[in-house]
């Protein structure tokens, strides 16, 4: 088999061109006599590289000056605990349950302060966001916490929420760079890179500075995010080729017309598959119209062992990957930027096909 359509959540695709480049300059990187993966983070054609790498990713995402932009590891996971460590100053922060991973953000800051539940959508199985309104927030809250795009479940914030003048933290894990986001709206935007951005290993941080040395005192070094952005994320050593690849990627991005072409485009794809489903006879898209996810896309038959079969058969077709969360079933088809539109028409194609016969 040659390559697949791979609709996987996460590790997911990563553009063709970006992985012939890398292979490329695997074995010698632009004279360097090495590859990336062997040179000290100390040297100076990696500091060139880790230097332009966040330059691009600023351009591409347009983040001001006044922010600062962390290339740290341990996943969006070890930002939940981040996350709080790092901003509680009183103690107290407002969390939207609108997923797993929000719940699982929800119950790492319970660890460190009073974290609380404004919204949640949990009553219908996640199915969309809950609305968020100013005076839903915490009068002495230190921050909002939000998952901006629930991987799992397939649904997305249809906008940013209006917390009035509460700092806004983001997990944008599985939507960072599928469109343009006014970044000004945030206080901090974390990502785990490895479902739009680059392979496993690396976590993006962008934070305003002036949220910068309010952590706590006990909190551990490499969770310390003035410590991280004093040391230009080489307080130890970076996950060196995940920000190699990451860069890369901002480049293929910027070359093929920045954030607000990839939003075209990511656009079309859902819409194909969308369409479709809310006019098959066969298939059901599982998340409320409004809430839904350009990145994710759910999907059942409503039958679990016809979802079984047309994963199996899907698969033998060359579509992998569409198996849903292990935690909710059915399917669900991961459409990053770096899939192809031809990939999403393939297998809507497919779909039809699938349905008639069954
Ligand atoms: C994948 C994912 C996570 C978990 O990321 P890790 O890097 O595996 O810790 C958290 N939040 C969201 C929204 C995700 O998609």
């Amino acid at each position: 088999m040659g390559r697949v359509y791979n609709f996987s959540a996460g590790p997911s695709m990563l553009p063709m061109e970006v992985l012939e480049q890398a292979a490329a300059e695997m074995t010698d990187y632009k004279g360097s006599g090495m590859s990336v993966m062997e040179m000290s983070h100390r040297s100076p054609v990696y500091d060139a590289i880790i230097k332009e790498t966040e330059a691009d990713f600023r351009e591409l995402m347009n983040i001001p000056d006044n922010y600062k932009v962390l290339f740290l590891q341990g996943g969006a996971s070890t930002q939940f605990a981040a996350i709080p460590l790092n901003l509680m100053k009183n103690g107290k922060a407002d969390y939207v349950i609108s997923g797993q991973f929000s719940g699982k953000a929800y119950k790492e800051a319970k660890k460190y302060g009073e974290a609380v539940c404004i919204a949640s959508s949990e009553d219908k199985t996640f199915s969309y966001i809950p609305e968020i309104t100013p005076d839903m927030v915490s009068e002495d809250a230190d921050y909002v916490h939000i998952c901006y795009n629930n991987t799992i479940f397939g649904t997305k914030f249809p906008e940013v929420p209006n917390v009035g003048d509460k700092v806004l933290v983001a997990d944008m894990s599985s939507c960072i760079t599928s469109e343009p986001v006014d970044v000004t709206k945030f206080g901090v935007i974390y990502a785990g890179a490895q479902k739009n951005m680059a392979p496993a290993g690396l976590t993006v941080v962008i934070i305003r500075e002036d949220l910068l040395g309010n952590a706590r005192e006990d909190i551990p070094t490499m969770l310390d995010y003035k410590i991280m952005a004093d040391n230009d994320s080489m307080y130890n050593t970076p996950p060196c080729y995940a920000i190699y690849v990451a860069g890369l990627v901002y480049k293929w991005a910027l070359k093929n017309g920045g954030l607000t072409a990839m939003k075209e485009r990511n656009e079309k794809k859902a819409a194909l598959l969308y369409d479709f489903l809310d006019s098959s006879k066969l298939f059901k898209a599982t998340a409320e119209k409004r809430s839904r996810s350009m990145m994710n896309v759910c999907f059942v038959t409503g039958d679990a062992d016809l979802d079984k079969k047309f994963c199996k058969e899907a698969a033998e077709a060359g579509f992998v990957n569409l198996k849903g969360h292990r935690s909710v079933g059915g399917m669900r088809a991961s459409i990053y930027n770096a899939m192809p539109t031809e990939g999403v028409e393939k297998l809507v194609a497919f779909m039809k096909e699938f349905e008639k016969n069954n």
